[in-house]
C-alpha cells in the first residue's frame, strides 16, 4: 500500500504529544463533569443575595446605587433598590463594590486553563475562540458547561482552517 503522507520523527513526536494532551484534556473534562453534577445536586436550592451593590445593568444609562441582587440556583432572579432577601438566603454585604454584566471577547486563542482564567479575571464571561491547537477551546467549552465557573463560556471554533494552511 502506498503511503499518502511522509511523517518525520519530529512530526511523530508532535502527534504523540498532541494525542497525550488531547487525552489529558478529555480526562479533565470527564472529571469536572462528574464533580460538576455532584455540586449541582448539592446546590440545587441555593439562594444568594448581594446587598449594598453599585450596579450597572447594561441597559439603563444610570448606575443603581445601594442595589440588592438575588441569585437563585446560579441565575439572577431579581435586581433593585427595594428587593428583600428570601428566608434562608445567604446574604453578602458587598459594601459598595460594583456589579456589571460580563464582557464578550470576540477574538481569543485559548492556549490553556490559565489563559481562560485570565479572561474571566479581566471581565470576559464569554469568549469567541477563533482557533486553538488540539481542540483546546472545545475542551474549555465543555469544562465550562460541566460547571467550571472560573473560566468563561466559550464559543469554540476548534481547528483554525485558512486557505492554504491547516494549523494543527
Ligand atoms: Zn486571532
Amino acid at each position: 500500500m502506498k503511503r499518502l503522507f511522509r511523517v518525520s520523527a519530529s512530526d511523530s513526536i508532535l502527534a504523540t504529544d498532541m494525542r497525550k494532551r488531547f487525552v489529558q484534556l478529555l480526562l479533565l473534562t470527564l472529571f469536572v463533569t462528574l464533580i460538576g453534577s455532584t455540586a449541582d445536586a448539592q446546590n440545587s436550592a441555593t439562594v444568594l443575595v448581594l446587598v449594598h451593590a453599585n450596579l450597572i445593568d447594561g441597559v439603563s444609562p444610570d448606575v443603581l446605587h445601594d442595589a440588592t441582587v438575588v441569585v437563585r440556583d446560579g441565575r439572577i432572579e431579581s435586581v433593585g433598590g427595594n428587593v428583600s432577601a428570601p428566608t434562608g438566603a445567604q446574604v453578602i454585604d458587598i459594601k459598595g463594590r460594583w456589579l456589571l454584566p460580563g464582557f464578550v471577547d470576540a477574538h481569543v486563542h485559548l492556549r490553556d486553563l490559565a489563559a481562560a482564567r485570565h479572561a474571566v479575571q479581566s471581565g470576559a464571561t464569554t469568549v469567541r475562540a477563533l482557533g486553538s491547537s488540539c481542540f483546546t477551546d472545545v475542551g474549555m467549552r465543555e469544562l465550562h458547561r460541566a460547571g467550571l465557573t472560573d473560566i468563561p463560556e466559550v464559543v469554540a471554533a476548534g481547528y483554525q482552517i485558512r486557505p492554504g494552511q491547516l494549523v494543527l
